[in-house]
Order: structure tokens, then sequence, then C-alpha cells
């Protein structure tokens, strides 16, 4: 017995909520890809995360260049 907090996506699919096998990569009622959420952040996250930061940079530059320009 752990006190360890349930994850949501353990044993249960996070898209239909049939029960899922701890090995299983995909569910097995409707097909969800279950890769990524066993813990481990998908790739997704992390190029989003950049992009996120790419962003504001860009925004940080464009608002130096104009206040730059401006004095
Ligand atoms: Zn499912």
């Amino acid at each position: 017995m752990t006190s360890e907090p349930v994850r949501a996506a353990e044993g249960a699919c996070p898209l239909c909520g049939g029960a899922v096998g701890p090995e299983a990569r995909r569910c097995p009622a409707c097909g969800w890809s279950l890769a990524g959420v066993d813990g481990r952040p998908g790739p997704y996250s992390a190029r989003a995360l950049w992009w996120t930061g790419a962003g504001f940079l860009a925004v940080y530059l464009v608002t130096l260049a104009i206040v730059a320009l401006t004095h």
C-alpha cells in the first residue's frame, strides 16, 4: 500500500474511461494512444514551451526596437 496519488490516466482511458492494462500503449476500446501519459511529458509540451519562449522573445525584441526608434 502506497500513499502516492493515483494518476488520472492509470488503469483508465482518458478519452472513453475504459479499462486499460498498465503496459497498454493504446486503449483497446477506442484506440486512443496512451503514449506520453505514463509520467513522461510528450514531445508536444516541450516544443510548445520553446515556441512560447520564442514568442515572448520576439515580442520583447519588437518592443525594444520600437522604444529604441522613438527615443
Ligand atoms: Zn478509450
